[in-house]
């Protein structure tokens, strides 16, 4: 007898080359069977979806869960099931997952943070060695190169990558340094000190702003770039939008460099006029908390915000990453028929930007993914980077997360992880999710209760993703 039978979908599995009117059985956490017509007589619990589309749990390979208690419970609406942190801190993603939790799965890679966790911008071997030993024995899975906000010097980030190869440890890098930006000389230049080491170099698309030449031409040099450089393993993000802080000092000019930027590419004036011009004009709009999430102020409301607070709130800016680089980067192949970027993530979680199904279906809809291939850039490929076999795929044994959603209103309708429902039409359910993490962690998550499952990276499998 089956936990439970998901019918009336298109049931998309791109590892076993299913994409039709099937359904799908659950049976103790794992997927039971796929098949058409499966009989609810054998089902303790029967859900019709129909018309909507169901595939393997949407893997988010880059988010952010520490900046606010909300981003498990936004992400769940957003339909993930698992998810990688690309900063931490772990130790407030661990209780947060305790208390606010949504029953979704998550990994977190603890960034370097110079003055903070690590006593400079340049670290020493053995200082990069301690701080991985301390990292991966409390709850991290890996490590992130944060180079575009707390960057290290060239030589530091390329020994982190170095050790972490060393020692099969899970690396990201945000490109940047304390002679390049995050944009694409950074990008170039990280690809450069990797050397043939894995990298996973987060968020293509973010350096392809136009920041150093026309968008088209940072575009073309990005995709070459991994082309060339088949060790490197990334994702890109759809969102438009971006993330800062509005706050100003005396003079009223805003202390954010990203805020600075972004008001003196779009016209106006950089300072607390500027702002209120840029807030008015719908460029700008304060993130508030309501009902548990994160969400976009009007632009009524985010005025009064603004000044109320004199500047301290966060918010966002639209129309900072370019239409062009984002489809083209989510849609760009390799000679060999692979993805050039191999995953689609959020760069999202705490921040309102969770929108791979949104515009990711529109991108299906516009014929620059068939919707195999989008399940495979948000699931499948996602998984591979993780190692997590019995994930992204819906074989007989696998876990069963699903992520159910609406082609038509580009929404998530339903998620199950680990044949557990998480997520119901817009309501989660609170639970603690599962951190998934390096082996080390085992007695920390252990004598702490956490649920866990630990992971060893497999970073030479990972080098040969391109192969
Ligand atoms: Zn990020």
């Amino acid at each position: 007898m089956w936990d439970y039978l998901i019918k009336g979908v298109r049931t998309i599995d791109p590892k076993n080359h299913i994409d039709d009117d099937w359904d799908i059985a659950i049976e103790n956490g794992k997927v039971a069977e796929v098949a058409p017509d499966l009989p609810v007589g054998n089902a303790r619990q029967t859900s019709e979806f129909n018309a909507m589309i169901a595939q393997p749990g949407i893997i988010d390979s880059h988010l952010h869960l520490g900046i606010n208690p909300y981003g498990f419970k936004m992400e769940a609406l957003a339909g993930v099931t698992t998810c990688l942190d690309m900063a931490g801190e772990t130790d407030f993603i661990l209780e947060n997952s305790r208390k606010d939790g949504c029953g979704i799965n998550f990994a977190i890679l603890q960034a370097l943070l110079p003055g903070k966790n690590i006593a400079s911008n340049d670290p020493s071997a053995d200082e990069i060695n301690a701080f991985i030993d301390k990292v991966l024995a409390s709850g991290a899975y890996g490590v992130k190169i944060l180079g575009g906000h707390f960057p290290l010097t060239p030589e530091a980030s390329a020994r982190v990558v170095e050790i972490c190869n060393q020692r099969n440890v899970y690396v990201a890098w945000h490109a940047g340094t304390t002679t390049d930006g995050s944009n694409i000389n950074g990008m170039r230049q990280a690809v450069e000190l990797a050397a043939d080491n894995f990298l996973h170099l987060a968020h293509i698309n973010a350096y392809c702003r136009g920041a150093i030449k026309p968008v088209e031409e940072e575009t073309l040099e990005a995709i070459n770039l991994l082309k060339n450089h088949p060790n490197i393993v990334s994702e890109s993000y759809l969102s438009a939008r971006n993330g800062t802080k509005l706050n100003v000092d005396q003079n009223g000019i805003p202390l954010s460099g990203v805020t600075r930027n972004c008001l003196k590419r779009f016209g106006f004036s950089v300072d607390t006029k500027g702002i209120e011009e840029a807030i008015k004009q719908g460029y700008l709009s304060v993130i508030l908390e309501e009902n548990g999430l994160s969400t976009l102020a009007d632009r009524k409301d985010s005025l009064e915000l603004f000044r109320q607070s004199h500047g301290d709130v966060s918010a966002s800016f639209d129309r900072v990453n370019p239409f062009l680089p984002r489809a083209w980067i989510a849609s760009a192949k390799r000679d060999n028929g692979q993805f050039v970027v191999d995953a689609i993530s959020t760069d999202g979680g705490c921040i309102p930007r969770n929108v791979i199904l949104e515009s990711g279906i529109s991108l299906i809809k516009l014929g620059a993914l068939s919707a195999s291939e989008f399940a495979a850039k948000t699931s499948l490929i996602p998984a591979q980077m993780l190692s997590l076999a019995n994930k992204g795929h819906l074989s007989t044994g696998a876990d069963a997360d699903i992520t159910v959603y609406d082609p038509v209103t580009q929404k998530a309708v339903a998620t199950f992880v680990g044949g557990t429902p998480v997520m119901l039409n817009g309501k989660v359910i609170c639970k603690e999710g599962c951190v998934i993490a390096y082996p080390n962690s085992e007695a920390f998550l252990t004598q702490g209760n956490f649920a866990h499952q630990c992971v060893e990276a497999n970073l030479s499998s990972l080098k040969q993703l391109h192969a």
